[in-house]
């Protein structure tokens, strides 16, 4: 992972941070998971690096140790969620693709019918 600062002006760096509020529902060292402002599934988490780093490939080739622990992070909540095995991982990758915030996070969505494909 880079040794990036916490950007002052990153919406994810702040919430990290506990500048922002949010409500935290899952942690480890190098990850917090925190409920979606604007949920699109009943359960609808952000798991998100501790570090500032700007989107999911840059993130795999800072630390792939710490892309795992996202990943982990997002299982572990799923299972306390009560979703068991079914859930969908998203990581929007730029602003074409839907990406708002440029501080990499894993969307964890379950708890309803998964289209595919998502459209
Ligand atoms: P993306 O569009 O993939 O960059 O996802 C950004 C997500 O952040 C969106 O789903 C937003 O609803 C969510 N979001 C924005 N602000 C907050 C916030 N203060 N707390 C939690 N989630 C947020």
């Amino acid at each position: 992972m880079s040794d990036a600062p916490a950007d002052t002006d990153c919406l994810f760096c702040r919430i990290v941070a506990g500048e922002i509020p949010a409500e935290v529902v899952g942690e480890s060292g190098h990850s917090l998971a925190f409920r979606d402002v604007n949920p699109q599934a009943p359960t609808h988490v952000l798991v998100v690096p501790r570090r500032h780093v700007a989107n999911a490939g840059e993130f795999a080739e800072a630390s792939a140790d710490e892309l795992a622990d996202v990943t982990l992070l997002a299982r572990t909540v799923a299972q306390a969620e009560g979703l068991g095995g079914d859930y969908r991982l998203v990581f929007n990758t730029g602003a074409g693709a839907g990406q708002s915030v440029f501080h990499a996070h894993l969307h964890l969505l379950g708890g309803r019918a998964m289209k595919w494909p998502p459209g």
